[in-house]
């Protein structure tokens, strides 16, 4: 057998697992559970909880963990060996089914938004059945979804999971309606997020205070060459990196994770790597363990991994592309331009179902991807701005443009379009006519969502993917399973969609200035920062989407909108914090150093003739000084403006005071710092420079 076959799955609790472990009703009542959603018997996890434990304990497994998702991003486990102690004062290994399906971790320290006083602790943890389980760490790790004993949730999972259930219901009336549907029984939503990021060597790393606590460079003076030639990008890959990739890929495989493509970035020392697409609750767990992967490994090679979405400035930052679809149980991708002109008429209804989705929802859709690391790449010249657009492609918008003014396609057939009449012409899947610069991209056969930064959980961009989706298709189905003459019904549907929510198309450059001013002309929302979008959450629009998907009620908004302003506040409380340190305990002394340096050169000079020049070193020590006495005067300025912060109770309040305020006035200090790194001798710089970080892995 071959490397990657023989090790796939190795730590997966996968079907084959199951099907060689399980007595064949067993096998059958959980596979009913995975695939219909039918609720677990009792007797049926007993079960399949004592086939995992023996299956883990040969795989040399100690404990269980139910791995959850709360609200911090990141993933959470709490480890409970399977010992069992007996009466004998020895002990046996036990995993019941209560404990597979159900567990309690007392993880109260967790962000609820109020949802659950901490008093109460009160959150449970219940079984993902559809993500299986595998061994990490010398643990069973059972994917789970976090919830408060009153049932809201506490974490990213479960409303994803709602998001889900609520496109398959709206994607199936409206398949219903169609012709070629028969024995479709269920719709998922499909993702493959390609993951971006940086590798640093791990002692230069150490000696970046402002990496180490926040993830960013908050310092750094533009290196002579950055990434101007391009040549990083696609180059060969160096060996250290090589190696670390191999290792990467068998850890992941092992999990059962579709590594797939790996290269280099743009940026000098970054890189991406992207999995086969697969179920949107898999792909999450499954992107949320890549990175911690990728963490773990760089260890092991002595590199830091860096997943911040804007580690240093002026060069590119790292996202985390969407790429989205929906798929029916027969195989069938919805996006997928079809043969037939009645696939094809389902194929353009879909599309305008998510052109309206994404135009209704815009702001959804950046607050979905908010946070204070995003906000310094939206709108840079590598990630796509904080406006929403759909790139659709000439070819395609042609074709609806036909469809909407009866008038003639233009291309090669030059027939007139008619939905469920003609076959739509054929048009290129080509990616040289791909536009990069669209935040919300189709191509060709899927949608690809470029705002999410590479840090985030893809767990929120897909729900409100699904949930916006599904809202489209609940409206069209309403109007459609009433239509007396269906064709005709339908053909008005997509004009008159389609006629409404073009403004949000662009085909051009979105990188560009008169985008920008296109956009607004067009009224499409422009919210920068996290502090703008963040508050919108809670608008009557969307709490009535979202609870009539049933995907998140009033107060679970409520709680999620004041866990990302929180969020945004700590964040750049942190950083300031850190950028006071780093300014006192070495910027300031390190210069000083220098100036009394050049100082005593200055009188040595002197000394020796009167006749030698100084002015260079008495122009850089005047600089240095000016700038120096900048930097400090602003490190105690800033140190009240964060005490005045601290002050602010009401968080859409004190997140716009950090944005207008602290991060501001951050950006300054910043640049008298970088000016004089330029000044200073490379010696008495207190840490390594842009230059000796992105050139530190070889
Ligand atoms: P590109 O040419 O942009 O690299 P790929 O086809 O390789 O495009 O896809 C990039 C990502 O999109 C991969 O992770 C891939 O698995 C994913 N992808 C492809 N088809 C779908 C789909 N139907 N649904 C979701 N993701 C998809
Ligand atoms: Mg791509």
């Amino acid at each position: 057998m071959d490397k990657i076959t023989s090790i796939f799955g190795a730590n997966v609790f996968n079907d084959e697992v199951m099907r060689s472990m399980l007595p064949d009703d067993i096998y059958k009542s959980l596979r009913n559970t995975m695939d219909n959603g039918i609720p677990l018997q009792e007797d049926v996890a007993k079960v399949v909880a004592n086939a995992m434990k023996d299956w883990a304990i040969q795989k040399g497994a100690t404990h269980y963990t139910h791995w959850f998702q709360p609200m911090t991003g990141i993933t959470a486990e709490k480890h409970d060996s399977f010992l069992t102690p007996t009466k004998d004062g020895k002990c046996i290994m036990e995993f019941s089914g209560k404990e597979l399906v159900k567990g309690e971790p007392d993880a109260s320290s967790f962000p609820s938004g109020g949802i659950r006083a901490t008093f109460e602790a009160r959150g449970y943890t219940s079984w993902d059945p559809t993500s299986y389980a595998f061994i990490k760490d010398g643990s069973l790790c059972i994917p789970t979804a976090f919830c408060s004993y009153s049932g809201e949730a506490l974490d990213k999972k479960t409303p994803l999971l709602r998001s889900m259930e609520a496109i398959n219901t709206q994607a199936l009336r409206v398949l219903k309606l169609f012709k070629n549907n028969e024995g479709v029984k269920r719709v998922t939503s499909t993702v493959g997020p390609e993951q971006e990021y940086f590798l640093i060597d791990k002692n230069i790393f150490n000696k970046r205070k402002d990496l180490v606590y926040t993830g960013r460079t908050l310092f750094g003076a533009k290196p002579p060459k950055g990434q101007e030639l391009d040549d990083h990008y696609f180059g060969s890959l160096k060996p250290r990196v090589s190696a670390f990739m191999k290792e990467l890929d068998e850890e992941l495989w092992k999990l059962g994770i579709y590594a797939k493509t790996k290269h280099n970035e743009v940026a000098p020392a970054q890189h991406e790597l992207a999995p086969v697409f697969t179920t949107t609750n898999v792909a999450t767990d499954h992107n949320q363990l890549t990175m911690e992967i990728m963490k773990t490994v760089a260890r092991k090679h002595d590199l830091a991994c860096i997943l911040h979405e804007k580690p240093f400035a002026n060069l590119n930052g790292s996202g985390k592309h969407n790429n989205w679809s929906l798929s029916t149980d027969t195989g069938v991708n919805l996006l997928e331009p079809g043969k037939s002109p009645y696939e094809n008429a389902q194929f353009i209804l879909f599309l305008v179902a998510v052109i309206k989705a994404v135009d209704e929802n815009q702001d959804l859709l950046r607050i979905s991807v908010a946070s204070a690391g995003n906000d310094h790449r939206l709108g840079s010249n590598e990630a796509p701005p904080a406006i929403i657009s759909i790139f659709l492609g000439e070819e395609l918008e042609e074709i609806l443009e036909s469809i909407e003014t009866g008038n003639k396609y233009k291309a090669k057939e030059k027939s007139r379009m008619e939905l469920g009449v003609t076959t739509l012409p054929k048009f290129t899947r080509d990616s040289t006519d791909r536009n990069r610069t669209s935040p919300f991209a189709f191509t060709g056969n899927k949608f690809e969502f470029r705002m999410p930064g590479s840090t985030l959980s893809v767990a929120g961009p897909n729900i409100v993917i699904n949930t916006i989706v599904a809202e489209s298709l609940r409206q069209f189905a309403d109007i459609l399973e009433k239509a007396e003459n269906f064709d005709e019904e339908l053909n008005k549907l997509v004009v008159s969609t389609y006629k409404k929510h073009k403004r949000i198309i662009y085909n051009g450059n979105n990188y560009s200035k008169e985008w920008v001013e296109e956009a607004e002309k067009r009224g499409l929302l422009n919210l920068v920062s996290s502090a703008d979008s963040i508050p919108l959450f809670t608008s009557k629009k969307n709490v009535e989407l979202f609870a009539r998907h049933k995907v998140f009620s009033e107060k679970e908004i409520i709680s999620r909108t004041e866990i990302l302003l929180e969020n945004y506040c700590k964040t750049i409380n942190i950083e300031a914090l850190t950028m006071n340190r780093i300014v006192k305990k070495d910027i300031f002394p390190a210069v000083n150093l220098y100036m009394r340096e050049t100082c005593k050169n200055v009188e040595s000079k002197k000394a020796f003739s009167a006749e030698l020049n100084t002015s260079v070193e008495e122009k850089i020590i005047t600089r240095l000084n000016e700038l120096n006495m900048k930097l400090i005067n602003d490190v105690y300025k800033l140190e009240k403006t964060l005490k005045k912060a601290e002050e602010i109770t009401d968080y859409k309040k004190k997140a716009t005071f950090f944005r207008n305020q602290v991060y501001t006035a951050m950006e300054k200090m910043r640049s008298y710092a970088d000016e004089m790194e330029l000044f200073v001798g490379r010696n008495y710089w207190p840490f390594p420079t842009y230059g000796d970080l992105l050139s530190s892995v070889n």
